[in-house]
């Protein structure tokens, strides 16, 4: 059982996430001081304390129950789940509730000018991705090999520069790809921001707030549809 009595939620610290995830825990009625340059961020009117990381370390931490709850992409979800599993590191937690902000799509994209025929055209290429766990998967999952390099930004530029045959990218409205002469030929995860919890027991004192706070932000969701 986590002892302490301040519940804890780590959140993106900044990106595409950010600004929707601090206007939710607003409308939730939590005051939080975004302008403090702490990252551990002190909630003045709730025993609540705002964790403020990278996207990718969220999972970790809530996985590894050093956060309650964690506000992040479906995608960086199951990509870590997929490699904590890997390295028989834990990989548990709970869905406490899916969110209605950060929608985007894991895909596949090639150049332009690429012969695509399904996914077996696929077989024995290179792609450029940040998420090579799902890339795997999807890969096992269509029978087809492939071969990866690991980039964390500007993934798009990969088969340009000769770094790989395609990318496997995040898309929201596919301008980027067709800026970069890119096209989408297959969706491999949909995804959205989610609400994730630990799996260890809460404390009463942090249940409590975790009780007052879900039915706020089931709320808000449904306000905002
Ligand atoms: P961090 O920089 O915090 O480690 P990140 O590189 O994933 O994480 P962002 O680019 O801000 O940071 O993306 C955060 C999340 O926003 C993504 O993981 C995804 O869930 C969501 N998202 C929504 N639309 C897009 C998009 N078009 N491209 C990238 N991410 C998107």
């Amino acid at each position: 059982m986590t002892t302490e009595t301040r519940l804890r939620i780590a959140m993106q610290k900044s990106g595409r996430l950010s600004d929707d995830t601090q206007s939710l825990l607003k409308r939730c009625g939590l005051k939080l001081n975004v302008t403090d340059r702490r990252l551990l961020a002190h909630v003045s009117n709730m025993p609540v304390d705002i964790m403020r990381v990278r996207s990718s370390d969220i999972p970790g931490l809530v996985m590894d129950g050093v956060c309650d709850l964690g506000i992040v992409g479906d995608n960086t979800l199951e990509e870590a789940a997929l490699e904590r599993q890997l390295m028989s590191s834990k990989a548990e937690y709970i869905k406490t509730s899916p969110l209605n902000f950060g929608g985007c799509r894991l895909s596949i994209a090639m150049p332009e000018e690429f012969d695509y025929r399904g996914v077996d055209s696929l077989n024995g290429l290179r792609f450029a991705t940040t998420y090579p766990q799902l890339l795997k998967r999807f890969a096992a999952e269509n029978g087809i090999n492939v071969d990866f390099c690991m980039l964390n930004g500007s993934v798009e530029v990969a088969p340009r520069v000769g770094l790989a045959d395609g990318i496997c990218d995040l898309v929201s409205t596919g301008s980027t790809l067709e800026a970069n002469g890119l096209k989408e030929v297959e969706i491999i995860f949909r995804s959205t921001a989610s609400l994730i919890q630990t799996v260890e027991q809460l404390s009463p004192e942090k249940q409590t707030i975790l009780d007052t706070l879900l039915p706020r932000i089931q709320g808000v969701m449904k306000a905002k549809e």
